[in-house]
């Protein structure tokens, strides 16, 4: 029998739907605020683990107030050098994680009212980048997000600004709260987007008001190739014919802010059952030291717990990652075949 908990560590992964404010650790948020002179409400290490942990064992958790718990953390970030070490941070957890592939989102709004230009950011995000895949070998590349509850006429202006930056962002998404009918906000922040190349995705978060409404906005309005979540589509037949249809994958994230929900059984069946259905989604950690929930191998060793999941199931999942990635088609072959190999390796030893 394979020991599914070893496996998950050994095989090698690519994780999709990672914010890198939500990938600081306790360490090094104490060190960043401590250089940059902010007071944060924790004292110690253990302080911040708690308050990251805080959420779950409250009844009125939920987006908003987890983003607000997001925020200390995201509030702390005040220089290039920030950047440089949260991208570093993460990157070097990856090879621990054996992630060998990485797509990273960043919210350059929170820094440029922090007084950290969008070029300071992704100059500092690189050049972390670039030390991290010559020290870990990891690949990633980087998502800009725009946050929901801002203006789309910010958003454009940050698009316009990063012009001279364009090769080195290779997608555009939104995150933050998702406020009611987001998708024609932004159509024409997203329609911009594309005639620049950017490949395209949005959050359509869990369990939200009118979720089907914002899941088929972001498909038709907005062009998106991929959505991050976005597990209501299971709810409407036409949402998932169009999702296969038009090949659009989702990252969805097992573990998530909400009260008492380490891994939501529920959620996980309605992921199973995407994947059932045919729809390309992959298993993702989000906002891994933000939910205090373990990095990406114990999400999905929760995962695998939580919907008793077969080796088959897991292995597509994290398959699909990598079929889902933003990658030329010989670079994702060449991980596929990786993949495929120490599945093979694994399958052998049992
Ligand atoms: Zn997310």
């Amino acid at each position: 029998m394979i020991d599914m908990e070893q496996a998950i560590c050994a095989l090698p992964k690519a994780e999709l739907h990672v914010h890198i404010e939500g990938t600081i650790e306790a360490d090094l948020l104490l060190t960043i605020a401590d250089r940059n002179g902010i007071s944060l409400p924790y004292k110690s290490a253990a302080d911040v683990v708690a308050g990251q942990n805080k959420g779950k064992s409250d009844p009125k958790q939920n987006l908003d107030s987890f983003i607000g718990v997001l925020d200390v953390c995201r509030g702390v970030l005040r220089s290039s050098r920030d950047y440089e070490d949260i991208t570093y941070g993460y990157l070097k957890k990856c090879q621990a994680e054996n992630i060998v592939y990485a797509e990273i989102m960043f919210d350059p709004q929170q820094g440029l009212r922090q007084g950290v230009g969008v070029e300071a950011q992704i100059e500092a995000l690189q050049s972390g980048t670039q030390a991290a895949t010559r020290d870990f070998g990891v690949e990633a590349q980087w998502i800009m997000n725009f946050q929901r509850d801002w203006p789309a006429e910010e958003a454009l202006g940050i698009l316009e600004a990063v012009q001279p930056y364009r090769d080195q962002i290779v997608g555009i998404g939104l995150d933050n709260p998702e406020r009611p009918d987001f998708p024609n906000t932004f159509a024409s922040v997203f329609s911009a987007a594309k005639k620049d190349g950017y490949r395209l995705t949005s959050h359509c978060d869990v369990h939200i008001p009118n979720s089907i409404e914002h899941i088929r906005g972001c498909i038709n309005k907005l062009g998106v190739e991929r959505i991050d979540h976005g597990l209501n589509s299971i709810e409407d037949d036409n949402v998932v014919h169009q999702l296969i249809e038009k090949n659009i994958a989702l990252t969805a994230c097992p573990t998530r802010y909400a009260f008492q929900s380490e891994t939501s059984a529920e959620d996980l069946a309605m992921m199973t059952g995407l994947l059932d259905r045919g729809v390309l989604i992959s298993l993702n950690s989000d906002d891994p030291a933000q939910f205090g929930s373990g990095w990406l191998s114990q999400t999905l060793i929760e995962a695998q717990r939580t919907g008793d999941l077969s080796w088959e199931t897991v292995t597509k999942f994290i398959r699909n990652g990598f079929i889902s990635a933003w990658l030329s088609s010989n670079r994702k072959s060449a991980y596929l075949k990786e993949f495929d190999r120490s599945c093979e390796a694994i399958r052998q030893k049992q």
